[in-house]
């Protein structure tokens, strides 16, 4: 096996594309090359959705659940063990910090983990619909599906489709993003390497206008599991529409943090700026806009915007690295547009500014943790995602306000609410319109607790009990126990 396979994973082999395209995959901290990769197209999906068909029906079925879960337990140990190699080769590839590589590897283990011991208690539920009929249902596999997962979190991503979808016998077409393909074909080898059978997990990296349209569009495909942006979503719901396949949509955010004035504020400075830094603010569930009661709206402007210049921005394999490159130049111009649509719609600029980086690395793909205080919840920056270390600070006057404003967005993924009123953290939780509402917490995400999106940020729910529902089928069946034949005609 090869250290980081660069080419198709299909039927349990790795390939070239049936066209010989290959394209370059970079390192965007340090700037260069890392790796060309096999470019999949059209032809190459129809031979992995054969192949995961043939596994479907073949190896795979004759598995047992005992079988399933003890191989994803095994791939959980094989990531385990290499979380530190993982985490390199995904902080070179994505250029966020590498510790926080290896937290998101140690998730993707635990995601294996939690959905191998679901594999033997997928139950169906009998029931006795009248003296002469009995019956019963079972969950199925869905069938083939295909996952498409974006560039912020590739390992994690691909963990929590491929860990529930195995988990209820299904088998995968798994396309990575075309900016983060190298973890997601080394998670494919180590499924081979944990007995997963060979067509189980197929690995096509090419873009997505090409190969992911072409895995929403394949007849051969059963289901579409699908991470990243709402337009995107949307346009796979429209295409996977033609052969009604299931759907689920894990797509963007504009999430809300509340801070009131009764909140412990040192503890709502510091949580906030996990909420938005981590991952240099490429997270869908960022808490990008701050709302902030009047009272304390000053005093907390000046401890965060203090906070966040003093955050270290660098080199992403250096430990003390707090915010890493963003994805791409590309990307950070984009960032860096919104920071100047923010101002231009009145906001002030309270940290951002004066970004110093360390040689050898690429400053045009970095963007210093920013904050723009002043704005208005109407304003484009707190509207639409941007998708970097940028965060807006807005006044609100009482609880009612903060609400309106915090559901006054087209998404709703995740919020924080910071409050010492045990009554209100609840009473404006249950208010707001997202699928996760942390308090006193910035953290919304584990193991075990659904995640997902209200309004346009998507539908499903994965990371918990409720994903399964995703993956399987349930289908009835129903036993005549009367000893007299069944004759509704009287014939
Ligand atoms: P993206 O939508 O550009 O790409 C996601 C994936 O879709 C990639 O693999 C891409 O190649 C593929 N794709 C692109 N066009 C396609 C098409 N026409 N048909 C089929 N597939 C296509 O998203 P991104 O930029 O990679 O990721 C960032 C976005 O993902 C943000 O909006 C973020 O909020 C979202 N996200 C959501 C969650 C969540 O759980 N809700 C988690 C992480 C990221």
């Amino acid at each position: 096996m090869t250290d980081n396979p660069t080419q198709l994973l299909i039927g349990g082999e790795l390939r070239d594309a049936q066209d010989g395209r290959t394209f370059p995959t970079y390192d965007p901290a340090h700037g260069g090359e890392l790796a060309q990769v096999a470019q999949g197209g059209a032809a190459d999906v129809d031979a992995a959705v054969s192949s995961a068909r043939e596994a479907l029906n073949g190896a795979w079925m004759k598995t047992s659940p005992a079988k399933r879960a003890r191989a994803l337990n095994r791939l959980a140990q094989l990531l385990d063990e290499r979380t530190d190699e993982l985490a390199e080769l995904e902080s070179r590839n994505v250029g966020k910090a590498k510790w926080q590589c290896a937290a998101e590897i140690k998730v993707a283990v635990a995601t294996l983990e939690l959905f191998a011991g679901t594999a033997q208690h997928l139950y169906g539920r009998s029931h006795v619909v009248n003296p002469a009929v009995v019956s019963y249902t079972l969950k199925e596999p869905v069938g083939v599906v295909g996952a498409i997962i974006p560039w912020n979190y590739p390992l994690m991503m691909a963990a929590w489709k491929v860990a529930p979808a195995l988990a209820a016998a299904n088998t995968i077409v798994l396309k990575p993003a075309s900016a983060t393909p190298l973890t997601a074909l080394r998670l494919g080898e180590l499924a081979l390497e944990a007995g997963i059978p060979a067509g189980v997990l197929n690995v096509v990296p090419g873009p997505g206008a090409e190969v992911g349209e072409a895995i929403a569009r394949h007849p051969g495909i059963d289901k579409v599991a699908f991470t990243g942006e709402t337009g995107t979503g949307r346009r796979i719901a429209q295409v996977a529409a033609e052969t009604l396949k299931r759907v689920s949509l894990e797509l963007g955010g504009k999430s809300p943090n509340i801070v009131f004035a009764d909140a412990d504020l040192d503890a709502a400075v510091i949580g906030s700026l996990w909420a938005i830094y981590y991952a240099a603010g490429q997270s869908c569930e960022a808490r990008s806009r701050i709302l902030v009661q009047d009272e304390v709206y000053d005093t907390f402007a000046s401890a965060f915007a203090e906070r966040a210049r003093s955050l270290k921005v660098g080199d992403p394999l250096e430990a003390e690295t707090k915010v890493g490159s963003l994805i791409s130049r590309d990307h950070a111009a984009k960032v860096r547009g919104f920071v100047e649509l923010g101002l231009a719609d009145g906001g002030e600029l309270l940290a951002g500014d004066g970004l110093s980086l360390g040689d050898g690395l690429d400053a045009d793909a970095f963007v210093a943790p920013t904050v723009i205080g002043g704005v208005t919840n109407d304003a484009r920056i707190c509207q639409e995602e941007v998708f970097g270390p940028v965060v807006t600070l807005t006044r609100f006057a009482d609880e009612a306000e903060a609400v309106g404003f915090a559901n006054d967005v087209r998404y709703g993924l995740a919020a924080t609410v910071w409050t010492g009123d045990g009554g209100r953290g609840h009473r404006v939780a249950q208010r707001i319109r997202s699928g996760a509402v942390g308090i006193n917490t910035p953290f919304i995400a584990f193991p075990g607790v659904p995640f997902g999106g209200f309004k346009e940020s998507g539908y499903g729910r994965e990371q918990s009990i409720e994903a399964l529902d995703l993956y399987t089928e349930i289908k009835a069946v129903l036993q005549n126990t009367s000893p007299k034949p069944v004759n509704p005609l009287g014939v």
